[in-house]
């Protein structure tokens, strides 16, 4: 059995190196004589792999020093509570809504204040990102909230809202290392690893430092908030030891790639591929407007759903899966993050040809 093209929207693809790697340390890590999986969350040996998973992602993402970086749980849905209980200080928020996620964490912050929606993309099925030049951000606003990549419909920002001085917070959870980004433009970014990173079961948060503080959401519990995590170092309680393990391999990996300005250019060529294909196929279409297309997710129809559904069985059949579409939008699509390679990508583009020329 060899591996397949995984196309998965997440849990997604992970560079094959680094399964190795993990591989061959699995029994025994590095002399300790146990597995990562095994070993105590308090030991010398976990406390090196915590550290320099820290240290790379902050060289990866250049950090500033007054961001501290958390390793958490519970998802990125946990998170769209955590970030109103710890940041609603005035009980206002304002959000953007560009998808489903966005969405659910508009809904969660209703629950304890008032969430505003300033911009929106719903008319249009979330096909694009509205403008944001000039929103209606409301004075006593504690925080702008967007989700920068949206995972399902296949869009970014590509370029940051004016937020009118107010602090930006961001879901990067699809889009996370996929290329640079300006950490000080946020006040804080926010991640499931599960989707360009790593295993399913940490979420990663960069956080400015003044913003984490004891003046929380009363009621608010230790777990969920942000001052618990940092003044443990991500280690509180027993943190997703493995998981971290993993991403940290996973930041070594794209180091050695050449870092995250190398991984913009490989991510580029790939959807360009795609894309360019889907501007002159006769069958297949694009659903997003084009100058808010995403490097990650790039959903796509034939515009007849008994041949979406027969040429995602066949594409699985050839060894390109999880190509159907998010439950909500149907079609297919395809999430190409940092460790699908283009050969994936060439793939998929030839199959999609020879599909188009059986299917006239
Ligand atoms: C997948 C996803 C989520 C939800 O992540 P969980 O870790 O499953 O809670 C949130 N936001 C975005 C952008 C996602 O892609």
């Amino acid at each position: 059995m060899g591996r397949v093209y995984n196309f998965s929207a997440g849990p997604a693809v992970l560079p094959e190196e680094v399964l190795r790697e993990a591989a061959d340390e699995m029994l025994d890590y590095r002399g300790s004589g146990m597995s990562v999986m095994e070993m105590s969350h308090r030991s010398k040996v976990f406390d090196e792999i915590i550290k320099d998973a820290e240290k790379d992602l902050r060289d990866l993402l250049n950090i500033p020093d007054n961001y501290k970086v958390l390793f958490l749980q519970g998802g990125a849905s946990t998170t769209f509570a955590m970030v109103p209980m710890n940041l609603m200080k005035n009980r206002v928020a304002d959000y953007i809504i560009t998808g489903q996620w966005a969405k659910k964490a508009y809904e969660e912050a209703c629950k304890y204040g008032k969430a505003n929606i300033v911009a929106s993309s719903a008319d249009k099925t979330f096909s694009y990102i509205p403008d944001c030049s000039d929103l209606p951000i409301s004075e006593d606003a504690d925080y702008v909230y967007i989700c920068e990549n949206n995972t399902i419909y296949g869009t970014k920002f590509k370029k940051l809202p004016n937020t009118k001085g107010k602090i930006l917070v961001s879901d990067v959870s699809s889009c996370f290392l996929s290329e640079p980004m300006n950490i000080s433009d946020y006040g804080m970014v926010y991640g499931g690893v599960q989707k360009n990173i790593g295993p399913a079961g940490v979420v990663i948060a960069i956080i400015r430092e003044d913003l984490i503080t004891d003046d929380v959401l009363e009621g608010t519990p230790t777990m969920l908030k942000f001052k618990t995590q940092a003044d443990a170092g991500s280690l509180y309680n027993t943190p997703p030891c493995y998981g971290i393990y993993i991403c940290g391999k996973v930041f070594k990996w794209l180091k050695k790639m050449g870092g995250l300005e190398e991984m913009k250019k490989r991510n580029e060529e790939k959807a360009k591929i795609l894309y360019d294909f889907l501007d002159s196929s006769e069958l297949f279409k694009g659903t997003v407007a084009k100058e808010d297309r995403s490097l990650m997710n790039v959903p796509f129809v034939t515009g007849d759903k008994d041949l979406d559904a027969k040429f995602v069985a066949e594409a699985k059949a050839a060894g390109l899966e999880n190509l159907k579409g998010h439950r909500s939008v149907g079609g297919m699509r395809a999430s190409i993050y940092n460790a699908m390679p283009k050969e994936g990508v060439e793939k998929l583009v030839e199959f999609m040809k020879e599909f188009e020329k059986n299917n006239k």
